[in-house]
């Protein structure tokens, strides 16, 4: 017999897919990846999802980078020093090389840099191999598989090219049962069901997932800092602690470069506060714009479209 397996993220489209699994009278399982750089509010939807609806609890899965924090810190207490950085920084990364529990944050550490668009690892990390090696691996010991996606052809010109079904390398099967739905269907599946949608959408978010996103636009980022401000401060501590965890002793959340005539620092990457200080104004600069013009507003690549793209 199939097995049913909804993902859910706490967005929009995940939650009217989740709603059309429970009208479809199928018993099904839901999941989450918490990535570690979720909106506590929206961490809140998703655990009391079942309760609002009488569907299945979700159930949440964390990716764990004990094991490659190790081994990093193992190649950097080797090799570091041959290469003639010194003591003092070395003994400083290994520290930094104890797992903190965050998996965003570990995977960083143990990448030594912030996933960016053009490495888009952390879609693939924090969300598909533990939904795959957790849930779904654990279903197939029991038959077939089939994930429910919640993907829709008219958020992006990739999307809308997924099949409506395929066979995933994990060996279930994936459904986009809301292929074909516009974001008015999605609205009106919550409304059918008396569910409200998670409340970031009311405060003016876009979209919901990674809060910052790594590929968030401007006025998405300058929503973030003015009203959340204090995941704007734990992406500088973030950005800290990755500083110190890696041997060029800088990290910053995007890859925005200043201004290269900037004769201080030329060609160097801007940390948040400079990146959220700039969102505020109307002003241009061109290196931030050419960068922030060409996010793609969230969004993953990977087939299973386990990130919400900002709203249409
Ligand atoms: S693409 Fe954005 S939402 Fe998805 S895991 Fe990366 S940072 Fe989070």
């Amino acid at each position: 017999m199939i097995q049913h397996l909804v993902n859910v993220s706490g967005g929009k489209d995940s939650t009217a897919v989740y709603l059309r699994a429970m009208e479809s009278g199928r018993t099904f399982r839901a999941v989450m990846a918490d990535t570690g750089n979720e909106h506590e509010m929206t961490l809140e939807y998703v655990a009391r999802l079942h309760e609002r609806t009488g569907g299945p609890r979700v159930e949440i899965v964390r990716a764990d980078f004990t094991r490659q924090l190790a081994q990093h810190r193992e190649y950097l207490l080797r090799e570091w020093p041959k290469q003639g950085i010194p003591e003092a920084i070395v003994q400083r990364a290994a520290e930094l090389h104890e797992p903190t529990g965050n998996p965003f944050l570990d995977l960083c550490i143990s990448k030594g840099r912030f996933p960016s668009r053009m490495a888009q690892f952390c879609t693939e990390e924090l969300k598909t191999i533990p939904i795959t090696t957790g849930p779904v691996a654990e279903m197939l010991t029991a038959g077939p598989v089939l994930q429910w996606l919640g993907i829709r052809a008219e958020e992006s010109r990739n999307r809308a090219k997924q099949p409506l079904f395929n066979r995933h390398e994990s060996g279930s099967m994936v459904w986009r049962p809301i292929f074909s739905w516009s974001v008015e269907d999605v609205w009106a599946q919550h409304r059918r069901h008396g569910l409200a949608p998670n409340p970031l959408y009311a405060l003016g978010m876009g979209r919901v997932g990674c809060m910052p996103c790594i590929n968030c636009r401007k006025d998405e980022l300058r929503g973030i800092a003015d009203q959340f401000p204090e995941h704007i401060d734990r992406i500088r501590e973030w950005e800290q602690t990755l500083a110190e965890a890696n041997k060029r002793g800088s990290a910053t959340f995007f890859p925005a470069v200043t201004d290269p005539t900037d004769v201080d620092r030329p060609g160097t990457y801007s940390r948040i506060d400079t990146l959220v200080e700039w969102s505020r104004t109307s002003r241009g600069g061109r290196q931030f714009d050419l960068f922030f013009q060409q996010q793609g507003g969230g969004g993953c690549t990977s087939d299973l479209g386990l990130c919400e793209r900002e709203a249409a």
